[in-house]
């Protein structure tokens, strides 16, 4: 939703600097938290999350750990390390649980609008990958969180579980899938102007679109002076806060830098672009119901994980493949071709070099994609489609990451490809950096600044009971708790409208 220019109310509470999925989130978490707490939202587009969190530049998939494979690393003693899966699965159903609250509280009024139950499938072919599989089956079964993951070597079984992907399939090629039937795609991008629809009514708030935050200063009092300008008229303006939020996407990075908090030294970042293959053929769109996620080719970054996906977008199914990675300087899709040059400094050159150097399997996979003919994307797509043709697809342009590089004492510099908050001493700024897996546990991520930023009223009684009310298992591992869990999917799935499979 486009709005006209709001009047800036000279003191708030809050400013959320871009209205992307994690701004969304951390506003309507703090206004059931607090209905009084006045907020202001900066965002430099004519309306919400048309940036990262927008439904063609991100894949839409409910990251809960059911299928992607870089989530469950394989160790030296060829062991399968589950932790990190765990973490995300138990992070995605607190994401469920506060959409439910939403929806109950109509805030949101139709789920469907933004979300979708379709089923999770990791698939691999050869001997050695179809062990890695196995031995990732049998650890996950461990946990109640992925205990009605399925297993299958049968040819027949995977056809119909995904029939475009076994059509023409090599015979003697051995073959391995699991399936979650309880996988979800998400359209963020509606869920965002869903949220930011609603936080718009609430009095208290103001959303300010083409409206650039620009900088932020210290007011001396314990707050900040945040500096904006208007894209439509040019008129720079300050707005004095207690509390921001730098949840501008790719362009957090350069915002970190404008504050005067120790914590922002040592970070750099440089951009990935995405491209996907967006599948022009309605019966091919018709026939696969499902999101298959396959194994990175070795040396290749998480990132790049390449995935055949059913998505629901505005009601319509389509089918994407990819991503394909690119480069560019900017920032943001939007952004400008010195953002990246802009984003170097005294203090994060040196990681930034030592993360480069350390890192040459990344930079020969980046040139290699941006290198990538037709005839290639054709190629690699054939290995999840064997039997499709070029012109039953298009390139489309997918969103912007910033891959994340931190200072390291060991390494001079690290990257890193998860989502870090960056919060000051006194928790007056928190920033969001990083992508996977991002959106899925905007929630949960939002949640955790709480404590750093809200110290006190974190502490209350009121703002406990309010947090059990949004998420009733927030503070309990779900994990290790199988019947909570239980109850919570039941509950969450029933109120989202997921069980019609
Ligand atoms: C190719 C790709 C695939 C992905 N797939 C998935 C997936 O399948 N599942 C998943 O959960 N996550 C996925 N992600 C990650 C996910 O998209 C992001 O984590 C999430 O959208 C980030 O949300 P955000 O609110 O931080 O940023 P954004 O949605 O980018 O919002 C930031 C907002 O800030 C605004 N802005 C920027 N600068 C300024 C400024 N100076 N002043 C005011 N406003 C500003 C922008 O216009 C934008 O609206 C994917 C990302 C990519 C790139």
């Amino acid at each position: 939703m486009s709005v006209g220019i709001r009047p800036l109310v000279k003191e708030t509470d809050v400013v959320l600097m871009g209205a992307g999925i994690m701004s969304a989130t951390l506003g309507m978490i703090l206004r059931e938290l607090n209905p009084n707490i006045t907020i202001q939202v900066f965002e430099r587009s004519d309306q919400a999350g048309t940036e990262s969190s927008d439904a063609w530049n991100n894949a839409g998939t409910g990251h809960s750990a059911f299928c992607e494979l870089n989530y469950t690393p394989q160790k030296a003693d060829g062991s399968v390390d589950i932790s990190k899966a765990i973490k995300i699965a138990e992070s995605f159903e607190i994401s469920r649980e506060f959409w439910a609250h939403l929806v109950r509280k109509e805030y949101l009024s139709n789920p469907a609008e933004f979300i979708s139950p379709i089923p999770h499938m990791s698939f691999v072919w050869g001997k050695d990958n179809v062990e890695f599989l196995r031995k990732r089956y049998k650890a996950m079964q461990s946990s109640p969180l992925f205990k009605d993951m399925v297993w299958s070597e049968d040819r027949d079984q995977i056809a119909q579980w995904a029939p475009i992907v076994m059509r023409d399939r090599d015979k003697n090629q051995p073959v391995a899938a699991t399936r979650m039937d309880i996988g979800t795609d998400v359209n963020f991008g509606a869920l965002t102007r869903g949220m930011f629809n609603q936080l718009n009514k609430m009095p208290g708030v103001t959303i300010h679109y083409n409206m650039e935050a620009l900088d932020l200063d210290p007011d001396g009092k314990g707050g900040w002076d945040v500096f904006v300008k208007s894209l439509l008229t040019g008129e720079k303006k300050k707005v004095n806060t207690r509390f921001v939020f730098i949840g501008a996407g790719r362009a957090t990075l350069h915002l970190l830098k404008r504050a005067e908090i120790k914590e922002r030294k040592g970070y750099g970042g440089f951009p990935v672009s995405g491209l996907w293959l967006k599948c022009l053929n309605k019966e091919l769109i018709q026939q696969h119901h499902a999101k298959v996620y396959g194994k990175a080719t070795a040396g290749s970054p998480p990132m790049s994980v390449p995935h055949i996906d059913t998505r629901i977008i505005d009601g319509k199914k389509e089918l994407l493949f990819g991503p394909f990675a690119g480069f560019s300087t900017k920032f943001l899709k939007n952004g400008s071709l010195m953002d990246l040059p802009k984003s170097i400094g005294l203090d994060n050159a040196i990681p930034m070099i030592f993360a480069g150097m350390r890192n040459m399997p990344l930079t020969k996979y980046l040139i290699e994609q941006v290198r990538q003919t037709p005839e290639q994307r054709l190629a690699a797509l054939e290995e999840y489609v064997p039997f499709t043709k070029l012109e039953d697809w298009e390139l489309k342009e997918a969103g912007q990451r910033v891959q994340v590089i931190k200072k390291d004492k060991k390494e001079g510099g690290v990257l890193e490809f998860g989502t870090e908050v960056v919060v000051s001493e006194d928790g007056t700024v928190a920033a969001l950096l990083g992508a996977s897996p991002g959106a899925s546990t905007a929630a949960a991520v939002m949640l955790g600044i709480l404590p750093k930023c809200f110290k006190k009223e974190s502490q209350s009684e009121l703002w406990k009971n309010k947090l059990k009310e949004m998420v009733p298992s927030f503070g309990l591992l779900l994990a290790q708790n199988e019947k909570l869990l239980q109850a919570t999917r039941e509950r969450t799935s029933k109120i989202l409208g997921l069980n019609k499979s």
